[in-house]
């Protein structure tokens, strides 16, 4: 029988630089937990990913799949390889097929400026930079993926789809989360960003936040169009807090944003349900330079905490939202000491040593 402090983890690795930036993740993990105490983990390695599927024909095992969802939660590396793709073009992607199917409907992407990492901005004020999007992550423009029609070689059709009780989950979702940041001194605010003056569905989604909103009176609310925001987000993203929006412009906006502080080697990202969670690095398998051991690790590393603290939070296990604290305060101290700055940031460190430097504050 399970311990309450005993924590299973799918792993998947996954494609091109998944296994190195993976063996960090894990590392910091195991070093976190051996400095906190009072839990463990053990990991189950499953395969999956574009190689995967170019060798056997199938990018996740339906046994692998049950297996992911049976864990305590799912981490992911990344998947995808540039010259394997299904018969219509698209891409195999499990991680896509596990939202789906676990109902992960919360995609949360934090966007932070950590001293030490480089600014897009010039302006001062880029140093406050901490917020939050959640994309939608099940429905949306996305339900249409593997749907679309395309007729005579003439029209091409996609479908947004909103549904009321996505929305509301995700909604409540989003002002349950800007109230936790309120404890740790952000605003409390959670930004609806749609284009509710042209599309239906958009009229639906923010009519929905509104009603969800109404609920959380101690969390301001507001509505921003997608288009404004994507100008805010440059102009002065230092005001914003939680964004919640719908999953293509949040597949767009959350890659802006992570341009704003350092780009995809620091963008951590969740996937989460009311009974799932799958933690992965936002950006891709970067093909070009898998293999090489010079991939930044800190977005899996700072998914890796985002994971431990959804655990802590979900099985009420202090030990494991320390150790997440403990794992981003030694990331924020390796950037700060200027010694393990990864290439893509501007700096030299390979894999290893920027993983050793996080070890080294944790030590
Ligand atoms: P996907 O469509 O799967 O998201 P993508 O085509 O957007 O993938 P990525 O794999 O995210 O591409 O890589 C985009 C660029 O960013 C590449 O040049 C890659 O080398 C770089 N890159 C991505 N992740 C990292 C990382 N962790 N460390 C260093 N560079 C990275």
């Amino acid at each position: 029988m399970q311990r309450e402090d005993e924590f299973h983890i799918a792993v998947l690795a996954g494609d091109g630089i998944g296994e190195e930036i993976m063996a960090a993740g894990i590392a910091v993990l195991e070093a976190a937990r051996s400095r906190t105490g009072g839990f463990s983990l053990a990991f189950d390695h499953l395969p999956g990913g574009a190689g995967l599927y170019r060798d056997t024909g199938e990018a996740l095992s339906a046994q692998n799949y049950r297996r992911a969802g049976e864990a305590d939660a799912i981490l992911f590396g990344a998947m995808g390889l540039p010259d394997v793709r299904y018969a219509d073009g698209t891409e195999p992607a499990p991680q896509l097929d596990l939202r789906f199917g676990y109902e992960l409907y919360a995609g949360v992407r934090p966007v932070r400026a950590y001293p030490g990492a480089p600014l897009a901005l010039a302006d001062a004020r880029a140093a406050d930079i901490d917020l939050v999007i959640i994309r939608e992550s099940t429905e949306g423009l996305f339900a249409s993926r593997g749907k679309g029609i395309v007729e005579d070689d003439a029209l091409a059709r996609d479908t947004m789809v909103i549904t009321r009780s996505v929305c509301e989950r995700l909604f409540d979702f989003a002002f349950d989360l800007a109230r936790r940041r309120r404890q740790r001194g952000r605003p409390g605010r959670v930004t609806c960003v749609d284009k509710s003056n042209v599309f239906a569905s958009m009229a639906f989604f923010r009519k929905i936040f509104d009603e969800r909103a109404a609920r959380f009176p101690d969390i301001a609310a507001d509505h921003h169009y997608v288009d404004a925001t994507a100008l805010d987000l440059v102009r002065k993203p230092w005001e914003f807090d939680v964004l919640v929006m719908e999953n293509m412009y949040g597949d767009i906006l959350s890659d802006l944003a992570a341009a704003l502080v350092g780009g995809m080697g620091m963008a951590a990202s969740a996937d989460i349900g009311d009974a799932h969670g799958l933690f992965q690095p936002a950006h891709g398998s970067a093909p070009d330079i898998a293999g090489k051991g010079v991939a930044n690790p800190l977005a899996m590393i700072l998914s890796a905490a985002m994971m431990l603290e959804w655990l802590g939070h979900r099985h009420d296990a202090r030990a494991c939202r320390d150790a997440a604290v403990a794992i981003e305060d030694a990331v924020a101290g390796a950037l700060a000491g200027g010694g393990a700055l990864p290439r893509d940031l501007g700096g030299s460190a390979d894999t290893a040593a920027v993983t050793r430097a996080v070890l080294d504050r944790l030590a």
